[in-house]
């Protein structure tokens, strides 16, 4: 199975085990996505970035 990459269009390979909330990186863009699960099957949402200054 396999989903596009929101970002670049790519396509990103998913697990077959995979898992709702695991984080998917692109193999192109280096972008990060949490997988999400829906009615309709698995689909990507994007990732909160760690590491961001929050100004703390
Ligand atoms: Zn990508």
């Amino acid at each position: 199975m396999s989903l596009e990459c929101l970002d670049c269009g790519g396509k990103i390979d998913i697990p077959k085990d995979a898992i709702t909330g695991e984080i998917i990186t692109c193999p192109d863009c280096g972008a990060s996505f949490e997988l999400v699960k829906d009615e309709k099957g698995f689909s990507l949402k994007l990732a909160q970035v760690e590491g961001e200054d929050w100004g703390e």
